[in-house]
């Protein structure tokens, strides 16, 4: 087995304006980009920040990926599916005890081959000597790190500017202020960066803690690609933790559901719009101005959460 051709697959994330009442009572307009709509399996920014790491992988001659997450995970889910789709074998290594949630019973049926490592053996995979033992039962799979991240899973968020660019006449805009975006390792949020070059800023919601080091993360992806840190802003929409829902935003997810009909996701996408909300309420987002907001997806990982609530 190999990696086919077809990673040139470029799936389209489609733009429409988010309807919001608070958004129009400030004057502010928000157009959304759904990567939760690219594919029915592959959902969300997964699937771009995959892209440079296969390619980097059939480059390399390998003939499939072997990578990380949680029981959660979008990054493996996203993995597997693509493993399934464009038949190339798939390993997975899981954060902690074996146990069924809706995402590990899909890479199961995808065909991944799981390995849990416990917590302290996931705790290690940043470690020098981590992918040593794995590499060498798995000589012919290519490492991902976490999340699908590094300046690779960055440069594939590239073309996520075009496809806004390309969707702005339908809108009936010439132009936008910036960008908001879940901040999760701050991955994409550099490519949009790198892909804007100063044009124009993005926001990140941080979907984790100050301590997650998301700010250095991002500086370590553009110092690799020989760009300045700027062109962006972080800010906490943590709400005190990752995978920490409380109640004012699980109803500001219903309200915004009921009323705009677009599924959201709590971890992130939630977040994001939550911290959006609160700029907007607290005078802070100018009237008039045009935003891009990104859907990143990961309505998979939600069946477990709301099973959990
Ligand atoms: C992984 C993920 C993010 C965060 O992306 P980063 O590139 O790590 O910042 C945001 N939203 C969803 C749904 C995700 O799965």
């Amino acid at each position: 087995m190999s990696f086919p051709d077809s990673f040139a697959w470029l799936p389209h994330a489609p733009l429409h304006r988010l309807e919001l009442d608070w958004l129009c009572q400030a004057g502010v307009e928000v157009a959304l980009l759904r990567l939760d709509l690219i594919d029915p399996l592959i959902s969300g920014n997964k699937w771009f920040k995959l892209v440079q790491h296969l390619a980097a992988a059939r480059q390399a001659g390998a003939q499939g990926i072997i990578s990380l997450g949680g029981a959660h995970s979008n990054h493996l889910h996203a993995l597997a599916a693509a493993g399934q789709r464009f038949a190339f074998p798939t390993v997975g290594l899981l954060r902690g005890h074996p146990q069924d949630t809706p995402t590990v019973l899909d890479l199961q049926r995808f065909g991944m081959q799981l390995h849990w490592l416990g917590y302290g053996g996931y705790r290690a995979r940043h470690e020098a000597g981590f992918w040593g033992p794995w590499q060498a039962q798995y000589p012919h799979l290519h490492p991902v790190p976490e999340g699908g991240g590094g300046l690779p899973g960055a440069l594939g968020c590239l073309p996520l500017r075009d496809q806004v660019q390309q969707q702005l006449p339908a809108l009936g805009w010439d132009d936008y202020h910036g960008w908001w975006l879940a901040a999760g390792t701050g991955t994409t949020l550099a490519g949009l960066v790198l892909a804007e070059d100063g044009a124009h800023p993005v926001h990140g919601a941080l979907a984790v803690p100050d301590d997650h080091g998301v700010a250095q993360q991002v500086e370590s992806i553009l110092r690799a690609a020989g760009r300045p840190a700027q062109g962006y802003q972080l800010l906490d929409a943590s709400r005190g933790g990752f995978a920490k829902v409380d109640e004012p935003l699980l109803a500001f997810i219903r309200s915004s559901e009921q009323q705009c009909a677009v599924p959201l996701e709590p971890l992130y996408t939630g977040k994001a719009l939550l911290a959006l909300h609160e700029q907007v309420l607290a005078g802070r987002i100018a009237r008039g101005s045009r935003w891009i907001f990104v859907h990143t997806g990961g309505l998979q990982g939600r069946r477990g959460l709301l099973a959990q609530a």
